[in-house]
Protein backbone atom coordinates (compact mmCIF):
# COMPACT_ATOMS: atom_id res chain seq x y z
CA UNK A 1 0.00 0.00 0.00
CA UNK A 2 1.43 3.46 -0.43
CA UNK A 3 0.89 6.42 1.47
CA UNK A 4 2.20 9.90 0.87
CA UNK A 5 3.75 12.68 2.92
CA UNK A 6 4.94 15.80 1.34
CA UNK A 7 6.78 17.94 3.32
CA UNK A 8 7.25 21.79 2.08
CA UNK A 9 8.46 24.58 3.20
CA UNK A 10 11.38 27.81 2.78
CA UNK A 11 15.58 26.89 2.85
CA UNK A 12 16.93 26.13 5.71
CA UNK A 13 13.39 25.73 7.56
CA UNK A 14 14.40 22.40 9.23
CA UNK A 15 12.38 20.02 6.30
CA UNK A 16 15.60 17.75 6.05
CA UNK A 17 15.72 16.76 8.94
CA UNK A 18 12.25 16.24 9.72
CA UNK A 19 11.59 14.58 6.73
CA UNK A 20 14.45 11.59 7.67
CA UNK A 21 13.29 11.67 11.14
CA UNK A 22 9.50 10.95 10.04
CA UNK A 23 10.65 8.80 7.24
CA UNK A 24 12.80 6.24 9.54
CA UNK A 25 9.83 6.76 12.39
CA UNK A 26 6.84 5.19 9.58
CA UNK A 27 9.03 2.96 7.56
CA UNK A 28 9.24 5.09 4.66
CA UNK A 29 11.44 5.75 1.97
CA UNK A 30 12.38 9.44 1.71
CA UNK A 31 13.63 11.89 -1.53
CA UNK A 32 14.48 15.45 -1.31
CA UNK A 33 13.53 16.91 -4.24
CA UNK A 34 15.55 20.37 -3.73
CA UNK A 35 18.29 17.07 -4.79
CA UNK A 36 16.98 17.11 -8.30
CA UNK A 37 17.01 20.78 -8.96
CA UNK A 38 20.52 21.39 -7.29
CA UNK A 39 21.64 18.64 -9.59
CA UNK A 40 20.35 20.32 -12.52
CA UNK A 41 22.02 23.58 -11.13
CA UNK A 42 25.52 22.02 -11.26
CA UNK A 43 25.27 20.89 -14.35
CA UNK A 44 24.20 24.01 -15.55
CA UNK A 45 27.22 25.54 -13.85
CA UNK A 46 29.29 22.81 -15.38
CA UNK A 47 28.13 24.83 -18.70
CA UNK A 48 25.24 22.74 -19.20
CA UNK A 49 21.73 24.26 -20.95
CA UNK A 50 18.90 23.66 -18.37
CA UNK A 51 16.12 21.75 -19.88
CA UNK A 52 18.42 19.46 -21.48
CA UNK A 53 20.17 18.78 -18.07
CA UNK A 54 16.62 18.31 -16.17
CA UNK A 55 15.80 15.86 -19.49
CA UNK A 56 18.64 14.21 -19.04
CA UNK A 57 19.26 13.65 -15.31
CA UNK A 58 21.00 10.64 -13.91
CA UNK A 59 21.12 8.51 -10.75
CA UNK A 60 24.94 9.45 -11.02
CA UNK A 61 24.22 13.15 -10.92
CA UNK A 62 22.76 12.94 -7.39
CA UNK A 63 25.89 12.32 -5.87
CA UNK A 64 29.17 14.58 -4.73
CA UNK A 65 28.27 17.97 -2.89
CA UNK A 66 25.39 19.33 -3.80
CA UNK A 67 24.98 21.63 -0.65
CA UNK A 68 26.95 24.75 -1.77
CA UNK A 69 25.48 28.07 -2.05
CA UNK A 70 26.33 28.57 -5.11
CA UNK A 71 24.76 25.47 -6.30
CA UNK A 72 21.61 26.36 -4.28
CA UNK A 73 21.14 29.67 -6.14
CA UNK A 74 21.65 28.00 -9.49
CA UNK A 75 18.95 25.25 -8.64
CA UNK A 76 16.67 28.11 -7.66
CA UNK A 77 17.50 29.89 -10.95
CA UNK A 78 16.73 26.81 -13.07
CA UNK A 79 14.02 25.98 -10.87
CA UNK A 80 12.02 29.21 -11.73
CA UNK A 81 11.84 27.34 -16.05
CA UNK A 82 8.57 25.64 -16.68
CA UNK A 83 10.22 22.71 -18.54
CA UNK A 84 12.85 21.96 -15.95
CA UNK A 85 9.98 21.14 -13.46
CA UNK A 86 8.25 19.34 -16.35
CA UNK A 87 11.14 17.36 -16.77
CA UNK A 88 11.08 16.04 -13.04
CA UNK A 89 7.87 15.33 -12.32
CA UNK A 90 7.43 11.88 -13.21
CA UNK A 91 10.58 10.73 -11.49
CA UNK A 92 8.21 12.33 -8.11
CA UNK A 93 5.22 11.16 -8.76
CA UNK A 94 6.51 7.70 -9.30
CA UNK A 95 8.60 8.05 -5.97
CA UNK A 96 5.09 9.02 -4.10
CA UNK A 97 3.33 6.15 -5.05
CA UNK A 98 5.80 3.34 -4.19
CA UNK A 99 4.77 0.62 -2.52
CA UNK A 100 5.36 0.77 1.71
CA UNK A 101 5.16 4.45 1.86
CA UNK A 102 7.17 7.53 0.70
CA UNK A 103 8.45 11.13 2.18
CA UNK A 104 9.05 14.21 -0.52
CA UNK A 105 10.04 17.13 0.65
CA UNK A 106 10.14 20.10 -1.49
CA UNK A 107 8.92 23.57 -2.38
CA UNK A 108 5.55 22.52 -4.44
CA UNK A 109 5.17 18.56 -3.30
CA UNK A 110 1.60 19.11 -1.78
CA UNK A 111 0.81 21.89 -4.67
CA UNK A 112 1.44 20.37 -7.61
CA UNK A 113 3.33 17.34 -7.39
CA UNK A 114 1.16 14.99 -5.38
CA UNK A 115 -2.09 17.62 -4.06
CA UNK A 116 -3.70 14.03 -3.22
CA UNK A 117 -1.24 13.30 -0.79
CA UNK A 118 -3.13 12.34 2.16
CA UNK A 119 -1.03 14.06 4.94
CA UNK A 120 0.93 17.44 3.71
CA UNK A 121 2.96 19.48 6.74
CA UNK A 122 4.61 23.28 5.69
CA UNK A 123 7.47 23.41 7.91
CA UNK A 124 8.80 26.62 8.36
CA UNK A 125 10.97 29.61 10.53
CA UNK A 126 11.59 32.92 10.62
CA UNK A 127 14.33 33.59 7.63
CA UNK A 128 16.62 35.22 10.81
CA UNK A 129 16.40 31.53 12.52
CA UNK A 130 16.57 29.65 9.22
CA UNK A 131 19.91 32.04 8.08
CA UNK A 132 21.43 31.09 11.38
CA UNK A 133 21.19 27.04 11.21
CA UNK A 134 22.15 27.66 7.50
CA UNK A 135 25.34 29.56 8.30
CA UNK A 136 26.30 26.76 11.35
CA UNK A 137 25.74 23.30 8.48
CA UNK A 138 27.91 25.22 6.23
CA UNK A 139 30.97 26.53 9.05
CA UNK A 140 30.57 23.10 10.33
CA UNK A 141 31.41 21.90 6.87
CA UNK A 142 34.87 24.19 6.32
CA UNK A 143 32.93 27.06 4.38
CA UNK A 144 33.93 30.41 4.80
CA UNK A 145 30.86 32.47 5.01
CA UNK A 146 29.21 35.09 6.77
CA UNK A 147 26.27 35.02 9.02
CA UNK A 148 25.50 38.42 6.68
CA UNK A 149 25.73 36.29 3.55
CA UNK A 150 23.66 33.37 4.54
CA UNK A 151 21.10 35.49 5.37
CA UNK A 152 21.30 37.67 2.01
CA UNK A 153 21.43 34.45 0.21
CA UNK A 154 18.27 32.86 2.27
CA UNK A 155 16.03 35.94 1.21
CA UNK A 156 17.18 35.65 -2.24
CA UNK A 157 16.11 32.13 -2.67
CA UNK A 158 12.94 32.52 -0.44
CA UNK A 159 12.15 35.76 -3.08
CA UNK A 160 12.69 33.81 -6.12
CA UNK A 161 10.92 30.71 -4.92
CA UNK A 162 7.98 32.30 -3.77
CA UNK A 163 7.66 34.56 -6.59
CA UNK A 164 8.06 32.55 -9.34
CA UNK A 165 4.94 32.01 -11.65
CA UNK A 166 5.00 28.21 -11.66
CA UNK A 167 4.92 26.13 -8.91
CA UNK A 168 5.48 29.11 -6.18
CA UNK A 169 6.63 27.93 -2.45
CA UNK A 170 3.01 28.07 -0.87
CA UNK A 171 1.58 26.01 1.68
CA UNK A 172 -1.27 23.43 0.58
CA UNK A 173 -4.74 24.84 1.51
CA UNK A 174 -4.83 21.18 3.82
CA UNK A 175 -1.39 21.97 5.16
CA UNK A 176 -0.36 22.10 8.55
CA UNK A 177 2.00 24.44 9.15
CA UNK A 178 4.91 23.63 11.85
CA UNK A 179 6.62 26.78 13.02
CA UNK A 180 9.73 25.27 13.72
CA UNK A 181 11.17 28.85 15.05
CA UNK A 182 10.92 27.95 18.57
CA UNK A 183 11.19 24.25 18.64
CA UNK A 184 14.02 22.03 18.99
CA UNK A 185 14.48 18.89 16.39
CA UNK A 186 12.57 16.93 18.69
CA UNK A 187 9.77 18.91 19.61
CA UNK A 188 9.66 19.50 15.38
CA UNK A 189 9.93 16.17 14.90
CA UNK A 190 7.35 15.48 17.45
CA UNK A 191 4.96 17.46 15.52
CA UNK A 192 5.33 16.28 12.86
CA UNK A 193 4.52 12.16 13.83
CA UNK A 194 1.52 13.84 15.40
CA UNK A 195 0.39 15.84 12.34
CA UNK A 196 0.72 12.45 10.38
CA UNK A 197 -0.91 10.06 12.50
CA UNK A 198 -3.64 11.94 12.67
CA UNK A 199 -4.09 11.70 8.83
CA UNK A 200 -3.41 8.25 9.21
CA UNK A 201 -6.01 7.54 11.35
CA UNK A 202 -8.53 9.23 9.04
CA UNK A 203 -7.60 7.30 5.68
O1 LIG B 1 15.49 22.32 -0.72
P1 LIG B 1 16.76 22.85 -1.39
O2 LIG B 1 17.31 24.04 -0.67
O3 LIG B 1 17.77 21.79 -1.60
O4 LIG B 1 16.28 23.31 -2.84
C1 LIG B 1 17.12 24.02 -3.73
C2 LIG B 1 16.26 24.84 -4.68
O5 LIG B 1 15.52 23.95 -5.53
C3 LIG B 1 15.18 25.70 -3.99
O6 LIG B 1 15.63 26.99 -3.65
C4 LIG B 1 14.07 25.75 -5.04
O7 LIG B 1 14.27 26.81 -5.93
C5 LIG B 1 14.23 24.47 -5.81
N1 LIG B 1 13.21 23.47 -5.49
C6 LIG B 1 11.97 23.58 -6.10
N2 LIG B 1 11.01 22.65 -5.91
C7 LIG B 1 11.24 21.61 -5.09
C8 LIG B 1 12.49 21.48 -4.41
C9 LIG B 1 13.45 22.44 -4.63
O8 LIG B 1 11.74 24.53 -6.84
N3 LIG B 1 10.28 20.69 -4.93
Amino acid sequence: MSFTVAIDGPAAAGKGTVSKAVAAHFGFAHLDTGLLYRAVGRRVLEGAAPVAAARALRAEDLEGELRTPEVAQEASRVAVIPEVRAALVDFQRAFATRAGGAVLDGRDIGTVICPEAPAKLFVTASPEVRAERRYLELTAKGLEVTREEVLADVKERDARDSERATAPLKPAGDAVVIDTSEMSIDEAVAAAIAAIEEKRGEG
